[in-house]
């Protein structure tokens, strides 16, 4: 069988596979995108129902590759300011919007949104091959690259495949990723979030909350006029009790567990799901021929939203860092151009993820001991504006070396 050529091979069409398909697509590269589930299926696992908090420099990536235009207003609620508490420590601080001088902190938008509107561009390349639902089957490298073998899942039909870059973006459980010997730092945070859809009385006005209690963070980010996506982080035997309450059982624990607000609220909207929660991270995450991206190269609690945040900016970087070297000649799947990629994001990918890991050891921890260094860091947040507006700017995405899809003036 002839193979087809390609110049990349990407497993794994979720958040971080299609939105690297998308920004490499105006290069004219010649992608082959595998992905194991129909993206509009129910059981696609990355475009679920599921609400995301996209940084303010997540908008600019996806307005430069002409995904948000897509997004109506009800599917992508602008985040003016976010209330962060502690339950055991007391008192609370508020991050706004103009203390960084910007419209919004963010956004928070639902994936399959988000993925309906990614999947529009990708329609608009030829140069794009969706093949999916399908796995890969059999994997080679030679000297000058790659050759693969696709197959159908529960059918017959193979494809074969050459190309100089394999990219690995199927997620946390990569197989992929453990085959060709990558070795990530892995632990568990023996807990769940349970994540759903919440609303209240009164307009939220762009406003979220994020209320560290004993057993784990709960955040409530505005979606729509009235409601909350909410995701609420517990330990196994709380979380087993709290799944069983009835609807409305469920709403009031989660209004006596943020406390006085300005709202109540009111009802559950759809269902309740569980996401158990892990730590993984890659130090090493290129090879030649290979590169590694999204949660199979870093996954993060979701406490401060960074996650596809994070990637999204590494596939920004990926996509510059690529397109330069073929436009001077090089080859894309060399050591020499991968290495530069790395280089550039291995930083970033370290302090993100030991930040949200530190705001978990601090932060959701029962010991007593840890209380006042609580209360200092949100008195501190409260009292030293430079300090507030450094975090702000930190987790809108907006420091460091920002690839040029990331820029506002394209
Ligand atoms: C509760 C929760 C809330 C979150 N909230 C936020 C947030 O607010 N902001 C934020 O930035 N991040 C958030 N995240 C993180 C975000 O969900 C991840 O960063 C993102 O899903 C990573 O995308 P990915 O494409 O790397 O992996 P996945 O989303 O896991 O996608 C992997 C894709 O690979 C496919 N696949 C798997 N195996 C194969 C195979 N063998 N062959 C082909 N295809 C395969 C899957 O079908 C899937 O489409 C949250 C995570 C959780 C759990």
């Amino acid at each position: 069988m002839k193979a087809e050529p390609y110049d990349l091979i990407i497993n794994g069409g979720g958040l971080v596979g299609a939105s690297l398909a998308c920004a490499l697509a105006s290069h004219g590269f010649r992608i082959a995108l595998i992905e194991a589930s129909a993206y509009d299926s129910k059981n696609q696992p990355s475009f679920d129902t599921r609400a995301l908090a996209l940084t303010y420099s997540s908008g600019t990536i996806f307005r430069n590759l002409n995904v948000w235009q897509g997004l109506d207003e009800s599917e992508a609620t602008a985040i003016r300011y976010i209330d962060v508490s502690d339950a055991a420590a007391g008192g609370l601080v508020r991050l706004r919007s103009e203390d960084v001088g910007r419209q919004a902190l963010g956004w928070n938008v639902e994936a399959q949104a988000l993925g309906k509107q990614i999947f529009r561009v990708l329609g608009e390349f030829e140069n794009i091959d969706l093949l999916s639902p399908m796995r890969l089957q059999d994997l080679s490298f030679t000297e000058s690259g790659i050759l693969a073998t696709v197959r159908e899942n529960r059918g017959a039909s193979v494809q074969s495949l050459s190309a100089s870059l394999l990219v690995v973006a199927d997620g946390s459980n990569s197989a992929l990723r453990d085959e060709l010997n990558f070795s990530a730092y892995r632990a568990e945070y023996r807990q769940s979030a349970v994540v759903c859809r919440v609303e209240s009385d009164a307009p939220n006005r762009g406003g979220a909350y994020e209320h560290f209690t004993r057993s784990g963070p709960l955040a409530l980010l505005p979606i729509g006029e009235r409601g909350y996506s909410v995701v609420w982080t517990q330990e196994q035997d709380e979380l087993k009790r709290t799944m069983q309450l009835s609807r409305s059982a469920f709403v009031e624990s989660l209004q006596n567990e943020i406390g006085e607000r300005p709202y109540k609220l009111r009802n559950l909207v759809g269902e309740r799901k569980i996401y158990p929660l892990t730590l993984s991270h890659l130090k090493k995450f290129v090879r030649p021929r290979v590169v590694v991206v999204g949660n199979a190269s870093h996954t993060v609690h979701p406490v401060a939203g960074q996650g596809f945040n994070l990637a999204l900016r590494d596939v920004a970087a990926l996509a510059q860092v690529l397109s330069t070297h073929r436009r001077r000649g090089w080859d894309i799947g060399s050591y020499d151009v991968l290495i530069r990629y790395e280089r550039w994001r291995s930083r970033e990918s370290n302090q993100v993820t030991g930040f949200t890991d530190s705001m978990i050891r601090i932060f959701a921890n029962e010991l007593p001991v840890l209380t006042p260094a609580r209360s200092w860091v949100l008195d501190l947040l409260q009292t030293a504006p430079p300090v507030k507006r450094m975090l702000l700017m930190r987790t809108m995405g907006l420091y460091g070396k920002q690839p040029d899809l990331a820029s506002e003036v394209q």
